[in-house]
């Protein structure tokens, strides 16, 4: 089975010696407002001359793509994962060169989400935005797709389906 017209979309870093590869269309584009979103980008944006990983409303937005779609293809060695607890199920990788947040890995999940802000050109519109309870602003939350309190079954139905295509090499 061709596939000969899949999109590659790379994020780097700021000073782009890392750049990370990801084949066609994400499982999911999405805006997390979790408190741990938060505290893990928090704590990348206070490294030394870190580029910004939240939103001003608190929000971090992500592509999240199959791990078999997704590889770093220059300047993995300078790749630094981060947990805002020892016990964390998730880290967050770091291009430690400039202090650029990559991508977030959840425990053994079979997905990456790679921070959308590391993208250049045309990308996918937001589909949803989750756990809009932990959100900062008091204005309207932005209406270019639905906002749930928590993690929507929608959510959880794309990462099962993506985890069966996967199983059976789709
Ligand atoms: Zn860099």
């Amino acid at each position: 089975m061709a596939r000969s017209h899949q999109t590659i979309r790379m994020s780097s870093c700021a000073c782009r010696q890392v750049q990370c590869r990801a084949v066609g269309a994400p499982i999911l584009s999405v805006v997390c407002y979790c408190d741990d979103c938060q505290t893990g980008g928090q704590e990348i944006e206070r490294l030394p001359n870190a580029a910004p990983v939240l939103d001003a409303d608190g929000g971090t937005a992500y592509l999240s793509y199959r791990d078999d779609r997704f590889s770093c293809v220059s300047g993995a060695d300078l790749l630094v994962g981060y947990k805002i607890k020892d016990s964390a199920p998730t880290q967050r990788f770091v291009a430690s060169c400039c202090n650029s947040g990559m991508f977030l890995k959840f425990g053994r999940g079979h997905w990456v989400s790679m921070y959308r802000a590391r993208f250049e050109g045309d990308l996918p519109p937001i589909e949803m935005r989750t756990q809009t309870k932990y959100r900062l602003a008091n204005t309207e939350i932005p209406c270019d797709a639905p906002g749930y309190q928590t993690y929507p079954m929608k959510l959880i139905g794309k990462l099962l389906a993506s985890r069966l295509a996967m199983l059976v090499a789709r």
